[in-house]
């Protein structure tokens, strides 16, 4: 686990005249769940990958822990992502989804099975693990989808829109799931979603971006008496 920093984070799109984050300062405690919250195209998910590395910080500077990442590659930066559109292997089974990334890194069967069988215990997918994905529902690959990042113990986690292809009644039920497993991780979190009721339910902190530019920081608490 680690706090994560953004010093002055900016990015501009090449051909772009604004930056679309514009000198982002926040700082994410070690263990927190932090929400990024705005409207469509307020600079969001490029927040959001430029900590996963996804996308060239233009100036200023990203750090984990005491890490300066801002040049590092991805798989450098310690990570694990969840998107939108959490494809899973369709001809592996759940535990094969769950456990290929560690298979990559030349992790050893045993530990490899037992990693996947505590994520899939915490995630309730023990009885899913010889299934293939199409044999899951929309939540339970949700669940597969951030097993996989689990397994891999990264110090921060992110996650952009997970609940978005989500119908309105599971959103509810996966959001309170998310929530409770990030707490008992403890794993510094930042998430991203458009949606208030979200923000608002699931962070320790909100944070709100506008037209590339951090509004507000604050609590949900006191983001309801402030309003
Ligand atoms: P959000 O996640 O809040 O919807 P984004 O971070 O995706 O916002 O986008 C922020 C701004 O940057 C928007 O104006 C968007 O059009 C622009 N943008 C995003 N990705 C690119 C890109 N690859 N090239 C150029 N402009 C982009
Ligand atoms: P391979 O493709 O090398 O034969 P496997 O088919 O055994 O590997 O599965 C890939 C990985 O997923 C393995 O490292 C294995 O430990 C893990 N795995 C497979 N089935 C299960 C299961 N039922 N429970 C937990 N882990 C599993």
């Amino acid at each position: 686990m680690a706090s994560v920093t953004y010093d002055q984070a900016t990015r501009v799109y090449p051909g772009a005249t604004t930056p679309s984050v514009d000198a982002l300062d926040l700082e994410i405690a070690d263990g927190e769940f932090l929400v990024l919250v705005g409207p469509s195209g307020c600079g969001k998910s490029t927040s959001l990958r430029m900590l996963a590395g996804l996308e060239d910080v233009n100036s200023g500077a990203i750090r984990i822990g005491d890490r300066d990442v801002t040049h590092l590659p991805p798989k450098d930066r310690d990570i694990a992502m969840v998107f939108q559109n959490y494809a899973l292997y369709p001809h592996m089974t759940v535990a094969e989804n769950m456990g290929f990334a560690l298979k990559i890194a030349g992790v050893n069967k045993a530990e490899i099975r037992s990693k996947v069988e505590e994520a899939a215990k915490i995630l309730d997918l023990t009885d899913y693990l010889d299934r293939k994905p199409k044999a899951l529902s929309g939540g339970q690959r949700q669940r597969v989808a951030m097993g996989r990042a689990i397994v891999r113990e990264p110090q921060v986690f992110l996650m952009d829109e997970p609940l978005s292809n989500l119908d309105a009644k599971l959103r509810v039920s996966t959001r309170t799931q998310i929530a409770g497993l990030q707490r008992r991780l403890g794993i510094t979190t930042v998430y991203v979603t458009h949606d208030q009721t979200e923000a608002l339910t699931m962070g320790d902190r909100v944070a709100v971006l506008k037209g590339g530019l951090l509004q507000q920081v604050d609590t949900p608490r006191n983001m309801y008496d402030k309003p």
